[in-house]
């Protein structure tokens, strides 16, 4: 079946096609070659679908996407304390290259400027710049499900053109902001950024971002929790350079760009989605790509701050009258857990027995738990009758598969 997604893909794609301008980024020799009517879009989604249309097989540099993710390893590698130490989480409202460093610390503004990443790929664990530089590959590789190359050419013309980059590493080791030598931090970071992928490779990464850290084809959690939710807010609020701002609320989508044209972004809990378009405007991200992100946030109502309220969804069934069945369902968090307890305390009024029937939950997450927990302890000690029936050992944090 041609699936309607992808005609809908197909669709955005041929509309879009019909913007011009901008222009592709120069610096590189080998991205100035790039051929700028390749156009292609891809989505993946938290249940492991995938979804393309036009140039998918088409291979660029990652470049500054790469930020992302070599940042989430140096937090596995040092702690998220020791990573705010050498840079902070704030909007620089400078271009990608531009020295923003802060004057009273020397830190870096955020992890997604150059500044700051050069800063993060120092401190990334590995005894040389190419060790370093295979540990953010291998990371992409296993979130894109295969194993992806360095362009060597790229990462040639990258060294030629590196004097800023350079500049940036000198002036983050002088205050003290570098964990290795700048010359081989430069190195390694240029051949972070020179890693081919295509859209469907980075649709498939933008997925696993989506889906808490989880690969959703392996179900291997390849990206710890709590640092994947720390990397998705660093994207939404400074991965667009810096054209940041305007994007979350036009856009309303965590998202990294990249000067080979590139865009990824990442619905958490939804969907992961990448676009590449060669041409580049004057916040140095992807002309077309921009304006299929607004075309797809605003059709497919991705915008983040779009959210179906979720607690009224927990009950499935409400039975009985002597006594009640309170019958949950889906994933459970706070607001579900809520609706929860209030359909009980409007159960205790009858004075029956009541049960809690767990089999069509799916998760409950730790304040879900701990709510239902409490609710269960305190109507037992004022002598109510309390049933669970949980034969998954959903409550005990075992997910329904
Ligand atoms: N390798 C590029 C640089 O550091 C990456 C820039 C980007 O994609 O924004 O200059």
């Amino acid at each position: 079946m041609h699936s309607p997604i992808t005609r809908y893909l197909e669709s955005v794609l041929d509309d879009c096609r019909e913007i011009d301008g901008g222009a592709i980024a120069t610096g590189n020799a080998q991205l100035e070659r790039a051929d700028p009517d390749s156009f292609a879009v891809a989505l993946a989604t938290v249940s492991g679908s995938v979804y393309a249309a036009g140039d998918c097989d088409t291979e660029f540099s990652i470049q500054s996407i790469s930020k992302a993710l070599a940042y989430a390893l140096a937090i596995e590698d040092n702690g998220l304390e020791r990573m705010l130490e050498a840079t902070d989480v704030e909007p620089s409202g400078d271009s990608f290259n531009e020295i923003s460093l802060e004057s009273s610390t020397g830190r870096p503004s955020n992890p997604l400027i150059n500044a700051g990443a050069l800063a993060v790929h120092s401190m990334i664990r590995g005894d040389s710049a190419q060790e370093r530089a295979d540990r953010v590959k291998d990371l992409h590789s296993r979130c894109a499900g295969r194993q992806l190359n360095t362009d060597m050419a790229v990462y040639e013309a990258e060294i030629e053109s590196d004097d800023r980059n350079t500049a940036i590493a000198h002036l983050l080791k002088s205050v003290g902001v570098l964990g290795a030598e700048p010359a081989d931090v430069v190195d390694g970071y240029a051949r972070q950024c020179s890693v081919d992928v295509n859209c469907v490779d980075l649709a498939t990464i933008a997925s696993v971002l989506a889906n808490g850290g989880v690969d959703p084809a392996t179900e291997e959690q390849l990206i710890d929790g709590a640092v994947n939710r720390h990397v998705l807010s660093v994207m939404a609020t400074c991965g667009m350079y810096d054209a940041s701002g305007s994007w979350i609320a036009t856009v309303g989508i965590p998202a990294k760009s990249g000067i080979a044209g590139a865009i990824i972004g990442v619905l958490p809990g939804q969907v992961g989605v990448a676009v590449l378009s060669p041409k580049l405007n004057e916040h140095g991200n992807s002309v077309r790509g921009v304006a299929v992100f607004e075309r797809l946030s605003r059709d497919l109502e991705l915008h983040m701050m779009h959210v179906a309220p979720s607690g009224a969804s927990a009950i499935r069934e409400v039975t009985g009258e002597d006594a009640t069945t309170v019958q949950l369902q889906g994933d459970l968090r706070f607001a579900g857990a809520e609706s929860v307890l209030a359909t009980v305390a409007k159960g205790v009024e009858s004075g029956g027995r009541i049960t809690l029937d767990l089999n069509h939950v799916r998760t409950m997450d730790d304040v879900a738990r701990r709510l239902l927990e409490d609710a269960v302890v305190g109507l037992r000690e004022d002598g109510h009758a309390v049933d669970i029936d949980d034969p998954h050992g959903v409550s005990a944090g075992t997910p329904r598969s």
